[in-house]
């Protein structure tokens, strides 16, 4: 059986896209490890935006961020990514390189507190409109807990209604041999696909 760090192979895709003076979505900020990832990729001149409805993820990740060299890389918004196509500029619209979800509830805190099917579905329909032109959105989802099988098989169908000649969708199980593992859907845009 072979394991697979999500997180580590949604950053390495991400790596290959998103550069320097690049704008990118943090959807679902948590702790802010993702945050300071996209940070790092885009600094010194881009801008990452990062959403999260728990004040707590906010706060935390702000005081990551004081202590790096880029504290002006980073807007968080204390809001629903459901909010993400009003929230965020409109001369950013169709110029987001990068969009990033973690679903499910913030690790070390409030388990009852999870992303939810109707939200994810409507950031993730914005997120087809802010995206630029080889953009990518990775969306790391957790079947197995309250909530997490439902929002994970709407994923799916999410994903498989999408036009396959403006996006390109890739699944990747975190275990080789168990189909209700936690999975990483990796969507890239594609070349003179629809703003
Ligand atoms: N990416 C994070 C990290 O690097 O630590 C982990 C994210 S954690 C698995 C999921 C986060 O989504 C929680 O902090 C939770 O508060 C947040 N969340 C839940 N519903 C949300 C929503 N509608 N909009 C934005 N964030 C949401």
């Amino acid at each position: 059986m072979q394991r697979i760090s999500l997180l580590n192979t949604a950053h390495n895709f991400i790596k290959k896209v998103l550069h320097p003076g690049d704008i990118a979505i943090d959807a679902t900020i948590g702790n802010g490890h993702d945050t300071l990832f996209l940070v790092e990729q885009v600094y010194p001149s881009g801008l990452v935006f990062g959403f999260d409805i728990q004040q707590i993820a906010i706060e935390s990740t702000k005081e990551k961020i004081k202590q790096t060299n880029y504290p002006n890389c980073l807007a968080l918004i204390h809001a629903s990514h459901s909010e993400m196509y009003k929230t965020i500029p409109t001369h950013y619209h169709g110029n987001i390189k990068a969009i990033m979800f973690n679903l499910g509830y913030l690790p070390g805190g409030d388990k009852t507190i999870i992303t939810s099917t109707d939200a994810t579905i409507t950031a993730l329909n914005s997120s087809c409109h802010l995206l630029s032109s080889n953009g990518i959105i990775t969306i790391i989802a957790y079947p197995g807990h309250s909530g997490g099988d439902l929002e994970t098989i709407q994923v799916t169908n999410w994903c498989d209604q999408l036009d396959i000649n403006q996006f390109e969708v890739q699944v990747i199980y975190s275990s080789t041999d168990n189909q209700s593992a936690p999975r990483l859907f990796v969507i890239h845009k594609l070349t003179n696909s629809y703003e």
